[in-house]
């Protein structure tokens, strides 16, 4: 990404303060409060695969939708790209075929935002964390930082985007649910308060012990997401990265910014460290292959 030096230069200087200051870690804010975001539940024993919300986030944002060879294949693991914000994968679990949605978790505390030099990601009051292309500078920290293995780098293009989910942020100032909850035919997305849809969660494990596992997944995992799930089978099962810390990954940080003088040096290898302590199973077999 093309950025003048002078801007460049300027950039750090003001990150560097922001950094050393620690207000880059929301110290001199107070926290917001993650039960009253908006939040979205994906009730994984509701959804049929169908990949209606691939294509209304496609339609919403300008991408390519799927074509007729890119559906949920168990033996297959789609992948996010910087052009798709949300994937529909089939698993095959001890409980049959069942289907998985990746994008996005939202933060409550987004280590993407903490580690972001120049404020590109933002967690915005309402819920959604998003990315801002006049204010990212590409350094791609927000990518080693993401204990979800979230943001992808546009690596092929000239003017490099970092492309993941908003949560349809724009519709949301409009009073609208995102776009992938209003496709949803079978209700397996809802949208609403997080307080509320951990209610409804609950309530579901609650009334049907024998058909969800007892676990919402984003209820406590980097500190809590915007983003919920409810699974008929361990998350482990379905791929979903269980060695994801509770405490907000911003906090896990927090000690090491007041004691060492030359972040600027170490952070890269910190993000990395932290990323590398909770990468998946899957992730590290990848390696190996
Ligand atoms: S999942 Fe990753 S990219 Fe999304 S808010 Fe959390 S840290 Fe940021
Ligand atoms: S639209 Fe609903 S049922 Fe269809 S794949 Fe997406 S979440 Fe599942």
């Amino acid at each position: 990404m093309s950025i003048d030096r002078r801007e460049f230069l300027k950039t750090l200087g003001v990150a560097g303060a922001g950094l050393t200051g620690v207000s880059a870690l929301g110290k001199s804010k107070p926290e917001p409060d993650a039960e009253e975001f908006y939040a979205i539940l994906h009730d994984i024993t509701l959804c049929e695969g169908c990949q209606e919300c691939e294509f209304a986030c496609a339609t919403e944002y300008g991408l390519p939708t799927p074509s007729d060879d890119d559906y949920p294949d168990s033996s297959v693991k789609r992948e996010l790209l910087p052009e798709r914000y949300t994937v529909i994968n089939a698993v095959e679990t001890s409980v049959g075929e069942v289907y998985t949605k990746q994008q996005c978790m939202h933060c409550a505390q987004p280590a993407c935002a903490s580690a972001c030099l120049t404020q590109a990601m933002k967690k915005q009051e309402s819920g959604p964390v998003t990315w801002d292309a006049g204010k990212c500078m590409g350094c791609r920290y927000c990518m080693i930082s993401c204990p979800f293995d979230i943001p992808k780098f546009e690596y092929d293009s000239n003017n490099p985007k970092i492309g993941k989910c908003q949560m349809c942020f724009d519709k949301l100032k409009e009073g609208e649910a995102p776009a992938c909850v209003e496709a949803c035919p079978a209700e397996a997305l809802i949208f609403g308060k997080r307080s509320d849809l951990l209610r409804i969660a609950h309530k579901r494990i609650l009334d049907n012990p024998g058909t969800y596992t007892d676990h919402v997944y984003g209820e406590f995992e980097a500190g809590g997401t915007s983003w919920l799930n409810l699974s008929p089978v361990p998350f482990k099962e379905l791929g979903f990265n269980t060695n994801v810390e509770t405490k907000p990954y911003p906090e896990l940080t927090k000690g090491f910014l007041y004691s060492v003088p030359s972040v600027f040096i170490l952070w890269p290898a910190l993000l990395m460290g932290l990323r590398e302590a909770t990468r998946t199973d899957s992730e590290e077999g990848a390696d190996h292959e």
